[in-house]
């Protein structure tokens, strides 16, 4: 194989970015926008062109759109930005100098020399570790090809169960639901989304998707997956319940990719650990989005709180602050993060990260469909969870860029039809207007 052939190069590339997904695409987008003149390796694993995966459990899954329109940007726009493109090869090692130069080296063996690296290497799916998780029709959904998978079992299926209640398994479940298929979801947990939100958003979900049809069981108990033929027939619950599946569809988190980072000798603490502006502990390298474990962006927030985000948001965000890092400038984390999940009619938006919350309010209009929880840590906002309450998620994002609060009291006195926004206040004059 020749140096073209397997997509190696031997004059070393400006930046290396691994990993050519959401927070690589931007990367490189965002360095060229900035000005870098250099040459840019764009580098994946995946055989297929850069793509978005949101709608791998939504509208993809269900078949309203087709793969074009995932992909990210267009052959013509990387050559005529000399971005080079490359596929199908994982990095397997990276030979670095204190310059911040190296190389990488691939499992095909081809090399990679660099002046800059970027390490934008995700995430990967958790795997279940239960008899029968071999068995062919136990699938997971992190990649293309999880998906191609996915969808070339779902025409001949009738019966799915889905392993795990957190936005991945309920985005899918209400998908396959609505493709007409049995589902039904599996939680360990006693409650959806454990991680992500909280209790009363949950409860939300739970009661929502139920009056939608779907069977969801928390606390379940799998014993194992059955089989006949090498292929999985149903899940087999600890008190003996077996429920037909001709696919199982497990969705339990995910693993950050740190290996190539450990194997550098960075430091790696659930996510490869970066500082505010996504420099790795060599001081050089830089990591961004679902593989970084960073400080807490939103502004005010304690000191040395950390944490790793899974958001498309993150990713774009992460990325331009790495951007600027690459270019020699300090920018900080520009905006508030936030999340979207669309399950069945049910659309979600997160603004902010409850995580430390100490206190919720609730705000709902059951007339018109809108639900939203806010978070409080020490009377101040810090998050909001809005079900098809996009004015409420606007407010609590604007008033976080702001540095404003909604005070719970406020929002508690008030009738669901006032606006929240007009409920704002500086924080450093809670009782004035803003
Ligand atoms: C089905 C699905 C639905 C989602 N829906 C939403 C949503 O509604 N809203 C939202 O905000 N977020 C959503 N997300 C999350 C969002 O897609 C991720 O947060 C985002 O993709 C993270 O981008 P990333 O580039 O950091 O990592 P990834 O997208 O994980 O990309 C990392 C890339 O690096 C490659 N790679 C890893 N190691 C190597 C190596 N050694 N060599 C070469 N290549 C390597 C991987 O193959 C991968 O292509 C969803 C994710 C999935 C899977």
């Amino acid at each position: 194989m020749t140096a073209s052939e397997n997509g190696s190069e031997n004059a070393p590339t400006g930046l290396l970015i691994i990993g050519a997904s959401q927070s690589g695409v931007q990367l490189a987008i965002s360095l060229r926008a900035l000005g870098f003149e250099e040459p840019i390796t764009l580098l994946g694993e995946e055989n297929h062109r850069p793509y978005q995966r949101p709608a791998l459990s939504k509208e993809w899954l269900q078949g309203e759109v087709g793969n074009e329109s995932l992909i990210f940007r267009s052959a013509e726009y990387w050559d005529e930005h000399n971005v080079t493109i490359v596929k199908d090869q994982r990095i397997v090692r990276v030979e670095k100098n204190p310059d911040g130069s190296g190389v990488a080296v691939a499992a095909s063996g081809a090399e990679f020399p660099f002046k800059r690296l970027a390490l934008t290497v995700g995430a990967r799916a958790r795997k279940m570790a239960v008899d029968g998780a071999d068995l062919a029709g136990v699938v997971y959904l992190r990649n293309a090809d999880d998906a191609l998978a996915l969808k070339a079992m779902v025409g001949d299926a009738t019966d799915v169960v889905v392993v795990g209640g957190g936005f991945i398994g309920l985005e899918a479940a209400s998908s396959l639901k609505k493709m007409g298929k049995n589902v039904v979801l599996l939680e360990h947990g006693s409650r959806l989304v454990g991680r992500a939100v909280g209790e009363e958003t949950a409860e939300f979900f739970l009661d929502a998707h139920r009056a939608r049809g779907l069977d969801l069981r928390l606390q379940a108990r799998i014993a194992r997956f059955t089989g006949s033929d090498g292929a999985v027939t149903g899940v087999e619950l600890e008190d003996g319940t077996v429920l037909p599946a001709q696919i199982v569809l497990v969705g339990i988190g995910v693993i950050p990719n740190t290996e190539l980072a450990e194997q550098m000798g960075l430091a790696v603490d659930n996510g490869i650990v970066v500082d505010s502006h996504a420099l790795a502990s060599d001081g050089t390298t830089v990591a961004v989005g679902d593989c970084a474990n960073m400080p807490n962006p939103v502004p005010g927030s304690p000191a040395g709180e950390r944490i790793r985000l899974e958001s498309v948001n993150n990713a774009i965000e992460h990325a331009k602050v790495a951007a600027y890092s690459l270019m020699g400038r300090r920018e900080d984390y520009a905006g508030i993060p936030w999340f979207w999940s669309n399950q069945a009619d049910l659309k979600l938006q997160i603004a902010g990260l409850s995580m430390g919350f100490d206190e919720t309010v609730v705000r709902r209009d059951d007339e018109r469909g809108k639900f939203s929880v806010l978070y409080y840590r020490d009377g101040q906002v810090i998050a909001a969870d809005c079900v098809d309450a996009p004015l409420d998620f606007m407010a609590v994002k604007n008033a976080l860029t702001k540095g404003q609060n909604i005070p719970a009291a406020a929002v508690r006195d008030a009738a669901p039809d006032v606006q929240l926004k007009t409920l704002a206040v500086q924080r450093d004059a809670q009782d004035v207007p803003a």
